[in-house]
């Protein structure tokens, strides 16, 4: 049987073709869609220019306009028969595919990102209160910030609610602030069943910046299948 959930870290490179200058590369931005929709192509095991990205945003205050919100896969312009979810932080790109109709988020952050520092205060905004004293008390409070703001995310971007739902109001961690979803906002509906999990990437490799922390929501099964594929570094 297939894993449920597939994985994959990847490292952009900058990668100058010889005829282009730098105002001819694509942004990150397109550099990360085209690295996700080759990726998928191979787990799917179809010729990639069969395989297109597309998003959609649901509930969309500015237009849907099929460029950003959660991303899907399309196969012969039919939706595929696959989840996907991804992160980018600088250079690292986080991937998940899953072959089941499950909800499912990635969120890859850096904490030595300056949104982490104390001074920025972003606790105020998304800790909540249960959560507080976690971070207060932590061994290393960026790095635990850090940590609970990809849960947050990734559980938003599972449920397709992104940054709608307030991360205070997404309660991520249990008493001894183990991964869990334990508390959601009443106005969203129903307390999603999602699966939570950091994500421990410098088990990938040396190369892996030890900031870098990572979370995955998925749908469903209380033991998620988790395939990790190796690293790949890609040339943009
Ligand atoms: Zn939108």
């Amino acid at each position: 049987m297939k894993a449920q959930v597939i994985l994959q870290l990847v490292q952009l490179q900058d990668g100058f073709a010889a005829d282009g200058g730098p105002d001819r590369r694509p942004s990150i931005r397109t550099r990360t869609r085209e690295a996700v929709r080759l990726l998928a192509a191979q787990e799917l095991n179809v010729d990639a220019d069969r395989m297109r990205l597309s998003f959609d945003c649901r509930n969309c205050q500015r237009g849907n306009d099929g460029r950003h919100g959660q991303p899907q896969l399309l196969l012969d312009g039919a939706p595929a028969a696959a989840r996907l979810s991804y992160a980018r932080s600088g250079r690292w790109l986080l991937a998940a595919l899953s072959f089941r109709p499950v909800l499912l988020g990635v969120d890859i952050e850096d904490a030595a990102d300056d949104a982490f520092r104390p001074e920025d205060n972003i606790d105020a905004v998304m800790l909540t209160a249960s959560e507080r004293p976690l971070v207060e008390q932590a061994v290393d409070p960026r790095r635990l910030r850090a940590q609970l703001w990809t849960r947050k995310e990734a559980v938003l971007k599972s449920t397709g609610h992104g940054l709608r739902l307030s991360p205070d109001t997404i309660g991520v961690a249990g008493a001894d602030g183990e991964p869990r979803l334990s508390s959601w906002p009443g106005e969203a509906g129903d307390r999603p069943g999602l699966q939570l999990l950091d994500l421990a990437l410098t088990d990938a490799g040396a190369a892996v910046p030890p900031g870098l922390a990572a979370a995955l929501a998925v749908g469903g099964s209380a033991d998620p299948k988790i395939t990790y594929r190796e690293i790949v570094v890609v040339q943009g």
